[in-house]
C-alpha cells in the first residue's frame, strides 16, 4: 500500500478530545497497512490569538520574531497529536518545518517553498513511525531562520510533503465535507462538489474560498498532486481536485461550479489624475514599489473640460496603509487631486468552467443582484471567472441571492459546519 499526506486544520484538533479523536483516523490508516505522514495546523484559534498577544505588545511586531512566535502554534498540536497515536499503539514521532526538510526563501510571514529535503521524514517511515510534520514552517538556509507561509499555509506544506514523497494522494481534513458551491457557513443550502478541476479551485480559492490555500492548489496542479477535501468529523468521502478527466465533455461540464465570496479587501481611488499617457503606470509603480499586489482595476472616462480622470483599484486591506503612503509619497510628482481609501467593500466571484461557452452569465448574475437591490460597484472578467465589488454588508445577502438565481440551492440541506469559529 502507497504513502498518504493527510493534513488536519486547525478546527480537527482544537483541544484535547479533537486530538485523540484524529489520531484514532490516523492509526486506523497506518493499520490498513499505509506509510502516512501527518501535517498538522495549530490547535482552533491559536495562531490568530498569538498575533493579537505580538499587537499587545507592540503595534509593528518584528516579522522575524514573529514567525518564532506563530511557528509555536504547530510545535503544540504536533507534539500533542505524536503523543495520541503512540496512545494508540502505533509509532510516531513528530518534527519542526526545519527538521523535515522545509527549506524556504527569506520573506517572513509569506515565505515560499524552495525545496522539501524530506531524508528525515523518508527515514521516520522506513523505522515504521507515523511522520507528524508542523504545518506552515520551513527554515532559509541562508539565515538559518525560522519562516511562516502564510495564513492557511498547512494546507502547503502537505502538498509539498506529497510531492516531495510521491504519495498517493494528499487528503486534506477540515471542518465542512469537502468543497461546497459556496461557503457553507454563509449558504446552509450549499452543495458538495464531488470533483473540481485544479483550475476551477485555482479560481476558487485566489477569489476568498479560503477551504483550500491557493498556493497549495498551484503546487498540486504543478506537481499532479491528487487532492481529496474532506472532514475528520465525519466518514463522508469528500471532493476530489484533479486535472480534467480525459473525455468529460462540454456538455457534461457544470456552466457554474460555485460563488466565493471575499471580505478582506480594500479599494483605493486616487481622484483628479491627469489623464495623459503614462499616469496608469506611474500610480502602479508606486504601488508596486511598495510590494502591494493589485487586483481589480477602474478607470473613468475623464471629463472632458478638466482632462481629470479616477483610478480606483482593489487590495488585500492589509495592505492598505502601505499603498496609500506609497501614492501620498508620489503626490506631487502625479499631481493627483486626492486620495480615497474605502474597506467596506466585498468580492462575489462565480466561478465555473463550462462560462466559456455560454453567453448571458454576466447578464444573469447583474439581474440576481439588482433584484435583491445590491449595488455594484466594480467588475472584473476572466475565462472562467465574474467578479464584482459590493457594500461590505451586503456581500452575504449577495452570495446567497446569486447562489439561487443560478440553481445552485441543494434540495435538502447537506452543507453542515461541525465545527471552527470561521475566524
Ligand atoms: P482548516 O482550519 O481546516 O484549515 P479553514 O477555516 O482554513 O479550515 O477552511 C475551512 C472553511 O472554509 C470552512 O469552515 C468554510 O467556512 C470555508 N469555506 C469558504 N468557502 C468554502 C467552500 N466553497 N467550500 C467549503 N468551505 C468553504
Ligand atoms: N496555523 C496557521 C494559520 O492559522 C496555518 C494553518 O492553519 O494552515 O494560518
Ligand atoms: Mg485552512
Amino acid at each position: 500500500m502507497g504513502l498518504i499526506v493527510q493534513k488536519y486544520g486547525g478546527s480537527s484538533v482544537a483541544d484535547a478530545p479533537a486530538i485523540k479523536r484524529v489520531a484514532k483516523r490516523i492509526a486506523e490508516t497506518r493499520r490498513a497497512g499505509h506509510d502516512v505522514v501527518v501535517v498538522v495546523s495549530a490547535m482552533g484559534d491559536t495562531t490568530d490569538e498569538l498575533i493579537d498577544l505580538a499587537n499587545a505588545i507592540t503595534p509593528m511586531p518584528p516579522a522575524r520574531e514573529m514567525d518564532i512566535l506563530l511557528t509555536a502554534g504547530e510545535r503544540i498540536s504536533m507534539s500533542l497529536l505524536a503523543m495520541a497515536i503512540a496512545n494508540l499503539g502505533v509509532s510516531a514521532q513528530s518534527f519542526t518545518g526545519q527538521q523535515a526538510g522545509v527549506i524556504t526563501d527569506e520573506a517572513h510571514g509569506r515565505a515560499r517553498i524552495l525545496e522539501v529535503r524530506a531524508d528525515r521524514i523518508t527515514q521516520a517511515l522506513a523505522d515504521g513511525h507515523v511522520a507528524i510534520v508542523a504545518g506552515f514552517q520551513g527554515v532559509n538556509p541562508t539565515t538559518n531562520d525560522v519562516t511562516t507561509l502564510g495564513r492557511g499555509g498547512s494546507d502547503t506544506t502537505a502538498v509539498a510533503l506529497a510531492a516531495a514523497l510521491g504519495a498517493e494522494v494528499c487528503e486534506i481534513y477540515t471542518d465542512v465535507d469537502g468543497v461546497f458551491s459556496a461557503d457553507p457557513r454563509i449558504v446552509p443550502t450549499a452543495r458538495k462538489l464531488d470533483r473540481v478541476t485544479y483550475e476551477e479551485m485555482l479560481d476558487l480559492a485566489a477569489s476568498g474560498a479560503k477551504v483550500l490555500m491557493l498556493r497549495c492548489v498551484e503546487f498540486a496542479r504543478r506537481y499532479h498532486v491528487p487532492l481529496h477535501v474532506r472532514s475528520s468529523f465525519s466518514g463522508r468521502e469528500g471532493t476530489l481536485v484533479t486535472d480534467p478527466v480525459e473525455g468529460e465533455g462540454q456538455m457534461e461540464q457544470p456552466i457554474i461550479s460555485g460563488v466565493a465570496h471575499d471580505p478582506s479587501e480594500a479599494k483605493v481611488t486616487v481622484v483628479g489624475v491627469p489623464d495623459v499617457p503614462g499616469t496608469a503606470a506611474s500610480v502602479f509603480e508606486a504601488v508596486a514599489a511598495a510590494g502591494v499586489n493589485v487586483d481589480m482595476i477602474v478607470q473613468n472616462v475623464s471629463a472632458a473640460q478638466t482632462g481629470l480622470t479616477d483610478i480606483s483599484f482593489t487590495l488585500p486591506s492589509a495592505d492598505g496603509p502601505k499603498a496609500t503612503a506609497a501614492l501620498q509619497a508620489v503626490k506631487e510628482q502625479l499631481g493627483y487631486e486626492s486620495l480615497q481609501y474605502d474597506d467596506q467593500i466585498g468580492k462575489l466571484s462565480l466561478i465555473g468552467a463550462g462560462m466559456k461557452s455560454h453567453p448571458g452569465v454576466s447578464a444573469k448574475l447583474f439581474g440576481a443582484l439588482r433584484d435583491a437591490g445590491i449595488n455594484i460597484e466594480m467588475i472584473s472578467t476572466s475565462e472562467i471567472r465574474v467578479s464584482v465589488i459590493t457594500r461590505a454588508d451586503q456581500l452575504e445577502d449577495a452570495v446567497r441571492a446569486v447562489h439561487t438565481a443560478f440553481g445552485l440551492d441543494a434540495e435538502e440541506q447537506e452543507a453542515i459546519v461541525y465545527g471552527g469559529t470561521g475566524r
